[in-house]
């Protein structure tokens, strides 16, 4: 490859840098990797991938976007209240590009995998006109211990994990801490009955659990907590926020809150209720209105 790097020089860093783990038989170098599956648990699987452009500025340093590729699918396995284990990235690279900027690009990656006890075991290397970074999580979750988008009931309280808005404007698109620990804590004391990450925005992202669970919900616009100078509207539809939405029934929504422990703060944002697909937002006035689920993305 173009740029004074090769992909076997590459691979050979990676395979250097990836350390080891007793769950990982074999890991970057050879045709597949070979991981030992977890006994009597269920694997979650999923994938996110990054263009250039859509999802991160040209511009942004290598190390930012490494580590949003791997944060963005730690949010995912976080809201469905997995363990996050095994990771494979793939990238494509424009001719040209500095074999510093690659090595960079896995530091943001191998610092957050390292946090999050998580392995890279392999992915795929090609060139491409823009820089893109695809991402496979492989996580785990007891049988029946995951929680899904569809499950809430009316009279659930609908809670958020953290403050709303401007992420993308303001750069938290690229520091966010995805909400691993506090899933898994939600799941052992609640659980939550639905869940999902924010990635398209509050109003989209729930509008999406509303859909999955055949449920409406109401909103109560002073109890949505706003991000440093972010508006209401902004905190609605702005995405990238990459904190949780779930539902639980009001009494352990309201237990937890009051002793969080490790999860943090909860913020309780509205009820779910039993207009399919209807997202109501109240005003301070106690004025109802049907507001918008659409979503923001950024191309
Ligand atoms: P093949 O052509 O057989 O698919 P590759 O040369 O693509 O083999 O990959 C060789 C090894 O390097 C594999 O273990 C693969 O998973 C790993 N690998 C390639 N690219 C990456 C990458 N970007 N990140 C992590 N592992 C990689
Ligand atoms: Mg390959």
């Amino acid at each position: 490859m173009a740029g004074g790097w090769g992909e076997f020089e590459l691979i050979h860093r990676l395979r250097r840098r990836a350390g080891c783990d007793p769950r990982v038989v074999v890991g970057i170098g050879d045709d597949a990797a070979v991981v030992r599956p977890p006994s009597g648990r269920h694997l979650l699987l999923a994938a996110d991938m990054l263009v250039e452009g859509g999802h991160f500025r040209r511009g942004t340093p290598a190390r930012a976007v490494g580590r949003k590729a791997l944060a963005c699918n730690l949010s995912d396995i976080a809201a469905m209240g997995g363990t996050p284990r095994q990771a494979l990235v793939s990238i494509g690279v424009p001719a040209g590009t500095p074999r510093r900027f690659v090595d960079d690009l896995f530091s943001g990656i191998f610092a957050l995998a390292e946090e999050f006890g998580t392995r890279i075991v392999g992915g795929d290397t090609v060139r491409s006109r823009q820089l893109v970074v695809a991402v496979t999580l492989i996580g785990e979750a007891p049988p029946g211990g995951w929680v899904g988008r569809a499950g809430a009931r009316p009279g659930d309280t609908i809670c958020v994990t953290g403050p709303l808005g401007r992420s993308w404007k303001d750069g938290r698109d690229l520091r966010f801490v995805p909400r691993v620990k506090e899933a898994r804590l939600l799941v052992r004391r609640g659980p939550p009955r639905a869940m999902i990450d924010i990635s398209d925005g509050l109003a989209a992202d729930l509008g999406h659990l509303l859909d999955a669970g055949g449920v409406g919900a109401v909103l109560h616009t002073g109890a949505i907590p706003l991000a440093v100078g972010a508006r209401i509207e902004e905190a609605l539809y702005d995405g990238e926020d990459y904190e949780l939405i779930f539902t639980m029934d009001p009494r352990t929504a309201d237990r937890i809150r009051r002793r969080p422990g490790g999860i943090g703060r909860l913020y309780p944002i509205g009820e779910v209720t039993d207009r399919r697909g209807e997202l109501i937002l109240e005003g301070p006035d106690g004025r109802r209105r049907r507001i918008p689920r659409r979503g923001f993305r950024h191309f």
